[in-house]
């Protein structure tokens, strides 16, 4: 078993500094990718940091060492990372969260972008002031699009296409699902933190715990929370919750409602073994849920258990590529991983 390029597992622990130092002489020199819209002006990102301060201050430090590390001004990295806008390219990422027979929650989840997003590193870390995380990272520095947590927290982050304001400072969306990671135990407490952080664009979050899932549905100006009606539950790219239904306009929204229900269908109808259902639905080609298409490609898939602390990564479709079982986060390095091929780190 391997990790192809580009894909790569780092297993991180140390002083938040550190681990900027860390992830960024193991990363090649940052370079805004040309997908993402211009980056605000320094005074908004000022505006941002100082919350993102508020709420997570060692990002700020792992921050500075990860700009130190590559010769960076550490202000202008910032400003560089802080997106305002998601505009530019559709967007497609499936989660679903199903309870099997014995009551435990199993979650499995599809990251689908365009093969031109190069930087797929995932990193298990230990940090000094926060819980140990599994999750991947995209071409944000620092930031994770899904992963789970020591304490049995799953988070899933999913951009949706609506009506914005005019963007007032928040925090930076690839942060939220980290922050949630590494400060919440629970997807009560998660969900707490997603009422009152102050948000930037419109995102949908799945964020389950051993026993409950949510799904979260943010926008600037408003945030609702829908519960699973029986046991399975899906997360697209649209809002379903009718308060903000709205702000989508008259948009196109029948992929996203495709795949929301045929997910929700194949694991409510599926057999065998937990992972295999949740695998079969991962694979679908008929939504489709995974995606060959060069505008919507899936990059990588993940199934987890939560009750029983597993997660599986499959790095590239799900449909022929194997998923690997990967150590759970937790204050040890991970010793007992063998992945030939793939670049292990430790510090
Ligand atoms: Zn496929």
């Amino acid at each position: 078993m391997s990790l192809p390029a580009p894909y790569r597992f780092l297993d991180l622990a140390g002083s938040p500094r550190e681990v900027g130092e860390t992830l960024g002489r193991l990363s090649p020199p940052f370079r805004r990718p040309s997908w993402w819209p211009p980056a605000p002006d320094l005074e908004f990102a000022e505006a941002c940091r100082r919350l993102v301060g508020r709420w997570h201050p060692s990002l700020l430090e792992e921050y500075e060492g990860y700009a130190a590390a590559q010769g960076l001004d550490p202000m202008r990295l910032w400003q560089q990372v802080c997106r305002t806008s998601l505009r530019s390219r559709p967007f497609a990422c499936s989660a679903v969260a199903w309870r099997d027979p014995e009551g435990w929650i199993w979650v499995g989840r599809n990251y689908d972008f365009q093969p031109i997003q190069r930087i797929r590193d995932l990193i298990r870390l230990c940090p000094r002031d926060g819980l140990a995380s599994l999750g991947m990272m995209g071409s944000a520095p620092g930031g994770r699009y899904d992963g789970v947590n020591e304490a049995g927290l799953f988070v899933s982050l999913h951009a949706v296409m609506a009506d914005a304001p005019p963007p007032r400072p928040g925090i930076p969306f690839h942060l939220i699902p980290r922050i949630l990671l590494e400060r919440c135990r629970t997807a009560e407490e998660a969900v707490e933190a997603l009422l009152r952080m102050p948000h930037m664009l419109p995102l949908n979050f799945l964020v389950a715990d051993p026993q409950h899932v949510y799904a979260v549905e943010v926008h600037p100006l408003t945030v609702a929370i829908r519960e699973p009606g029986g046991d399975v539950m899906a997360v697209t790219n649209h809002y379903e919750h009718p308060a903000m239904r709205a702000w989508q306009g008259r948009r196109d929204l029948r992929f996203s409602i495709r795949r929301k229900e045929r997910l929700e269908q194949w694991v409510a109808a599926g057999g065998g073994s937990p992972r295999e259902r949740l695998r079969e639905a991962l694979s679908d080609h008929e939504a489709p849920l995974c995606g060959h298409r060069p505008g919507f490609t899936t990059l990588w898939s993940l199934i987890a258990d939560l009750g029983h602390r597993r997660i599986e990564y499959a790095m590239g479709f799900p449909c022929h590529t194997s998923f690997v079982p990967f150590p759970w986060p937790g204050p040890e390095p991970a010793t007992d991983i063998t992945l030939p091929g793939s670049r292990l780190y430790r510090w």
